[in-house]
């Protein structure tokens, strides 16, 4: 059985905030418990497989380049830390391209999905956008939402309902599959 949690970057492994763009490598900075917390979904046998929207690019914002050598860093540091990332897919695109691709369209995760074989009954998503939220919802894959990030705007905003489980960072996150997961199968709807 293959499964995964597909992880949102910004506001969710990496910091960021309402108004912030990264656009520099060197600007990159993990939350601090994003290795511990990949470290433990990744011991339970989840494939880490990060989505990102980056539509600095098509706004011409950060080259594909640029793109590449922040997600080569990202990597990097995960990797001295213990973790190992299975894939990392992003969205080039502007909204009004509309493509396929951009969360919440569903099309980064199924590119993971027909590549990786995954099955999607055991699979999570984790954002800190209402996006997020949506592109699981469109998969019917459980989501949980993390406060970091875009996640606090995102509830006073009104945009995220009282339902979706949510955790203070990925740490928490992390625990809840992974309590959810230990489940035994037929429990699991009436988790959260
Ligand atoms: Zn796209």
């Amino acid at each position: 059985m293959r499964k995964a949690v597909f992880l949102d970057r910004d506001g969710t492994l990496i910091r960021d905030r309402p108004g912030y763009y990264l656009r520099r490598p060197q600007q990159l900075k993990l939350y601090k418990n994003a290795p511990l917390a990949l470290r433990r979904l990744s011991r339970a046998g989840y494939r880490l497989v990060v989505l990102t929207n980056q539509a600095g690019v098509a706004r011409k914002i950060l080259t594909p380049a640029t793109l590449e050598k922040i997600h080569r860093r990202l990597r990097r540091n995960l990797l001295a830390r213990g973790v190992r990332l299975d894939a990392i897919y992003h969205c080039p695109h502007a909204p009004e391209q509309r493509c396929r691709c951009r969360k919440p369209q569903t099309g980064l995760l199924r590119r993971a999905q027909r590549r990786f074989g995954f099955s999607l009954a055991h699979c999570y998503v984790v954002g800190d956008k209402a996006s997020d939220l949506e592109m699981a919802r469109r998969v019917r894959l459980p989501a949980v939402f993390v406060l970091t990030g875009h996640g606090r705007a995102e509830i006073r905003q009104g945009r995220i309902a009282r339902s979706v489980p949510k955790a203070a960072d990925i740490l928490g996150a992390a625990q809840w599959i992974l309590k959810r997961s230990r489940k035994p199968s037929g429990s699991v709807t009436d988790a959260g």
